[in-house]
């Protein structure tokens, strides 16, 4: 499949979850077969370019394609999850949205010290998101040099922000 195969399987939805805001939904893309596994094999294969030894995702959508891709690579897969979900003491780092704040945690046990751990979600926007797991990564000891996102939204400049952060940064699709 090719990138614009690829695109042609995300669904937009007009004013969700607000008024305004066009949503970019992946959920067609990983219904279907044979463009789930192109998009995880292409972003496993930025991984691999990476060097990386661990794969990290935001929850939710971010397990899907990061789960996919560490077991496609045989490496741990590490959960930045929502606030309260991980049953131990957490490493927690709060962002700004649009309107008020968020949290991501990450258990620090899960992140070998010095690894090199490739950050994915499904799409960066303002880099918000993004930014906050990359912190948190390193707080927890990893070597974090990349971010692979099925979608980039180049207009919010997210992915210029995290490049000024000393990452890489790619995309399947703007
Ligand atoms: P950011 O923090 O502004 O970069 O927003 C990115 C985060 O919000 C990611 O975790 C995305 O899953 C989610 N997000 C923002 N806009 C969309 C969208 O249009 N479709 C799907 N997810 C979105």
């Amino acid at each position: 499949m090719t990138p614009e195969d690829l695109k042609s399987l995300i669904r937009t939805i007009p004013d969700f979850p607000k008024p305004g805001i066009l949503f970019r939904d992946v959920t067609t893309l990983i219904g279907h077969g044979t463009g789930f596994a192109s998009a995880t094999a292409m972003l496993a294969d930025h991984a691999r370019k990476a060097g990386a030894q661990a794969i990290a995702g935001i929850e939710a959508r971010g397990f899907i394609f990061g789960a996919a891709v560490a077991a496609r690579l045989g490496l741990p897969f590490v959960p930045v999850r929502k606030p309260g979900k991980l049953p131990v003491p957490v490493l927690a780092m709060d962002y700004a949205l649009e309107y008020g704040t968020d949290t991501l945690e990450v258990d620090p046990e899960a992140v070998v010290e010095g690894h090199i751990v490739v950050l994915i979600d499904d799409l960066i926007a303002t880099g918000g998101t993004a930014h906050a797991a990359v912190k948190l990564l390193r707080r927890a000891g990893g070597v974090v040099n990349k971010g692979l996102f099925v979608i980039d939204l180049p207009d919010l400049g997210g992915a210029d922000r995290l490049r000024g952060e000393d990452l890489s940064v790619e995309a399947l699709m703007e």
